[in-house]
């Protein structure tokens, strides 16, 4: 896809888009304006693994709602390598060394977008049962609600 035939949120990358996005979830506060220094992200690393995994998750989750509904055989082949060649480098080698044995054991599941999506979600839930968090409800209408294509400046999803 083109950059500019992007009509998805995500695409966007000024600072009207995050304007909006703020401001749309600020419940009776005052409205921030272009020059507000919380619009300026600036990294303040190193990255441990908690945060590396809060920022790596809703990547992961965007990608599988991206993937094809009826995905072609070079479109499972593509995805398929990512996610081992990301099981090979996730940056948390115990983490990376635990997500391969799960992925071993219970392959991605590539046959539609909602399948692989609900293979992410179950494996997420995985990592959080390990670590005592609770379960997340992986429906796939949850999942397209936090992940999914929201068309930009329209509540909807296509
Ligand atoms: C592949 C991978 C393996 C990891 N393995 C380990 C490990 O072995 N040990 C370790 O200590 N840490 C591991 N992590 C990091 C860990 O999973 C968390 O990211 C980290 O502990 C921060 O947790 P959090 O509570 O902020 O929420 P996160 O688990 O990072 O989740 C971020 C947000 O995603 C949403 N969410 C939660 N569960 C789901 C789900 N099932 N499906 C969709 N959305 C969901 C919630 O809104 C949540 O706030 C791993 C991360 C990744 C990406």
């Amino acid at each position: 896809m083109e950059e500019s035939d992007c009509q998805e949120f995500i695409c966007s990358n000024d600072d009207e888009a995050l304007m909006e996005m703020i401001n749309s979830k600020a419940k009776g506060g005052a409205k921030l304006s272009k020059e507000d220094p919380r619009l300026k992200f600036q990294y303040k690393g190193p990255l441990n693994g908690i945060l590396l995994g809060r920022h790596t998750w809703p990547l992961l989750h965007s990608l599988t709602l991206r993937y094809p509904n009826k995905p072609t055989e070079d479109d499972k082949v593509r995805f398929n390598r990512f996610i081992h060649s990301f099981s090979w480098c996730y940056p948390c080698s115990h983490c990376a060394t635990d997500f391969r044995k799960e992925i071993a054991e219970t392959p991605p599941n590539l046959e539609s977008r909602k399948a692989l999506s609900l293979w992410l979600c179950d494996q997420h839930n995985r990592v959080n049962k390990k670590l005592g968090k609770p379960e997340f409800p992986c429906t796939y209408g949850k999942l397209i609600a936090l992940y999914g294509s929201k068309v930009k400046n329209k509540n909807t999803i296509h």
